[in-house]
Parts: C-alpha cells; sequence; structure tokens
C-alpha cells in the first residue's frame, strides 16, 4: 500500500496517523478507502480499476480536510467568545458607570434646588434686617426728637457669625 502521500490531519478529531486500507486487508481486493483510526470517519470506497486510487482518495480525504475541518475552527471560535465575554464585561461596566453617571447628576440638580432654596431665604432675611434697620432708625430719630435715650438696647447683637 502506497500511504507515502501526505495526509491531512483528521478533519473531525485532529488525528495524524492517517493511512489508505483496504476493505479486503489480506488480498488487497477490496476497495480502497481511508480511514480516522480514533474517530472511524472515512472516504467513500474507490477500487483499482485501471488508476491507482490512493492519490485519488488522498486527494478526496485532503479536500474534506481543508474544507470540513471542525478543529481549525475550534480556536477562532474560542477566541470569538472570549471577545463576546469581553464586550459584555465591559457593556455591564459601563452600565454601571452611566448609572452612576445618571445618579450623580440628579443629586448635584437636588443640592442646585436647595442651594436656589435657600438663597431665596437669604433674600428674604436680608430684607428683613433692611426692614427692621429702617425702623430703628426712624424710632432712634422720633426718640432724640422727644430727648430720650437711645436705641442700642434694642439693637441686635451682631455675633460677628451670622450675618
Ligand atoms: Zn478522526
Amino acid at each position: 500500500m502506497n500511504n507515502a502521500i501526505n495526509m491531512l490531519p483528521c478533519p473531525m478529531c485532529g488525528c495524524t496517523s492517517i493511512n489508505v486500507k483496504n476493505e479486503q486487508p489480506t488480498d488487497n481486493s477490496g476497495g480502497y478507502f481511508i480511514e480516522c483510526p480514533d474517530c472511524g470517519i472515512s472516504t467513500s470506497l474507490r477500487y483499482a480499476c485501471g488508476d491507482d486510487p490512493i492519490p485519488l482518495l488522498a486527494e478526496q480525504w485532503n479536500r474534506r480536510a481543508t474544507a470540513q475541518c471542525l478543529h481549525q475552527i475550534a480556536e477562532p471560535q474560542a477566541e470569538a467568545m472570549r471577545l463576546a465575554d469581553e464586550c459584555e464585561e465591559s457593556a455591564t461596566h459601563w452600565v454601571h458607570e452611566i448609572d452612576t453617571r445618571f445618579k450623580a447628576a440628579k443629586m448635584l440638580r437636588a443640592q442646585h434646588a436647595r442651594i436656589a432654596e435657600l438663597e431665596a431665604d437669604n433674600a428674604s432675611l436680608r430684607g428683613i434686617n433692611s426692614a427692621q434697620d429702617k425702623a430703628l432708625a426712624e424710632l432712634e430719630g422720633q426718640l432724640e426728637a422727644i430727648g430720650a435715650g437711645g436705641v442700642e438696647s434694642l439693637r441686635k447683637r451682631d455675633c460677628g457669625g451670622c450675618r
């Protein structure tokens, strides 16, 4: 049997010990075929009718091995799955990141609204203070006009940190 022809590994299991066989190994009268010793996948039978069937079988085996080599796509497939996981992981990360930013924006808006409220309160307090000062000045003028004492005891005590 001519096994010198280079045979590609088995397309199903990757076995590299691929040989041509004969269905009647004792007298070689049967059909020739190529079979994987590991998983049993095989070519069809070819008979020696003038032509040497072995190069044709080898060509048939190698064409199948190239076209349907499942183990050859195993690695790119694994890489594709790894990339899919990576994309999913980074998407999860960004979903969390986006959520955090939305929450931060919401908090900042709430703080801004509270500051605006406090500013409005402060402005109305300033208005009250100025009205008080004006009333005190008027009272002071009236007391002076009737010759009474000052208004110092009526003035707010300034603690220095409240204004
Ligand atoms: Zn195989």
